[in-house]
């Protein structure tokens, strides 16, 4: 029963709320459109809409360079989607993959050394040799299939960054045999810290990014109150615009994975599989999580952990809080639903979290 469980906020408050959020949404849409706006009327504003890194992603700028800002932070995704992506052949990361190893750039080491710290802190649920998974299922290309029992068997062995070996010297990362490494599970937000660097250099006032909905929000907005993120209700994907709830924050990633944001359905069967693969099974992760949102100052450590919660479950993702949530230099806090429709917040993002589900709040205390 809805009524029995603790609310953040009552049902009034949440009303109100959400129509806020409404008219914050809007005028988000509106302001991207508009040159010159502000609240002194002197403030420029830059926005950019584009397809990159197999997704749609949206930049806005506020700040005298707002234009350079937002044409420097186009170049810096298109360079980044081709050292990153798996799809192209002529990527760093394919043609390590293709050869087993190779000495790495300044990005993709730096992917590669989170990754495998993901790994070990994760119990392995984050794994970037995820990739022959990802091409068993056909993920890597469209041609989507459901993996025989053999197949697993084989791919199964070589998904384990255990095996990696990434030399402290040269930077040469070295593959197990038949290993690939695949870096979509942090590159979006690896991504968008590289803009927030950007927009610091560039001296903006404000900016937000979407990058697939992976949302980084520079600064407060220019009339000085929090960005008001809106999260996709799971429960309601059909509808659009229905809300899971909204968080308020400034210079923070706010990053969501979810299995309803890329998947294919198994004609045979009905069954639908979506593309964050348990390392442990093989197969698309089935935890108790419907959605699993990451509110970080550091973008690849929300990705990251946003994809590694997805597998961990509720209890997983709270142990994981708890040891982790807190260290120096990499706080983060976390919003989870459950598939019966509950939301956890974790507490040190009480104040900002709003939702008219049921709502707990999780403290660090066992
Ligand atoms: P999205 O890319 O939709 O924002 P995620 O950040 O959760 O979603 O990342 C999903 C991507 O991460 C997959 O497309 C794949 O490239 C990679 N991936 C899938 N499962 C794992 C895993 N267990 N560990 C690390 N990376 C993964
Ligand atoms: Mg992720």
């Amino acid at each position: 029963m809805k009524g029995k469980r603790d609310k953040i906020f009552n049902n009034r408050m949440v009303r109100r709320v959400f129509l806020c959020l409404l008219l914050g949404i809007g005028a988000v849409g509106l302001l991207s459109g508009c040159q010159g706006a502000g609240r002194s009327g002197r403030t420029l504003s830059a926005s950019r809409e584009f397809f990159a890194m197999d997704t749609y992603m949206q930049i806005l700028c506020y700040g005298d360079n707002c234009e350079a800002a937002a044409d420097a932070a186009v170049e810096e995704i298109n360079r980044l989607d081709a050292l990153l992506s798996v799809g192209r052949a002529d990527s760093e990361v394919s043609r390590i993959n293709e050869s087993g190893s190779g000495v790495l750039s300044e990005d993709t080491r730096t992917l590669a050394e989170a990754g495998i710290r993901l790994y070990e802190r994760t119990g392995g649920a984050f794994d970037i040799t995820v990739f022959p998974l990802m091409e068993l299922w056909g993920f890597t290309t469209g041609n989507y299939r459901v993996p025989t029992g053999e197949e697993f068997a084989g791919a199964l062995k070589l998904c384990d960054s255990g095996k990696l070996f990434l030399e402290e010297d040269s930077g040469k990362l070295t593959l197990a045999e038949g290993q690939g490494i695949d870096f979509g599970g942090i590159a979006k937000g690896y991504a968008s810290d590289r803009l927030a660097g950007i927009f610091e250099e560039y001296d903006l006032e404000s900016a937000y990014v979407s990058l697939g909905g992976n949302i980084h929000c520079y600064h407060k907005k220019t009339d000085g109150s929090y960005w008001r993120i809106g999260i996709k209700d799971p429960l309601h994907p059909e509808q659009g615009e229905a809300m899971l709830g909204v968080v308020s924050v400034a210079d923070r990633a706010v990053i969501t994975s979810g299995g309803y944001e890329r998947y294919f359905t198994d004609e045979a069967t009905g069954q639908r599989y979506h593309h964050i693969i348990d390392p442990s099974t093989g197969y698309p992760a089935d935890s108790d999580l419907v959605s699993v949102t990451v509110v970080s100052a550091w973008g690849m450590l929300a990705d990251g952990l946003s994809t590694s919660c997805y597998v961990l479950g509720l209890e997983g993702s709270i142990e994981l809080w708890r040891e982790y949530g807190s260290e120096p230099g990499g706080e983060f806090g976390l919003i989870l639903m459950t598939a019966d429709g509950v939301v956890y917040v974790t507490e040190d993002l009480k104040g900002a979290v709003e939702t008219n589900y049921p709502a707990e709040i999780i403290g660090t205390e066992r």
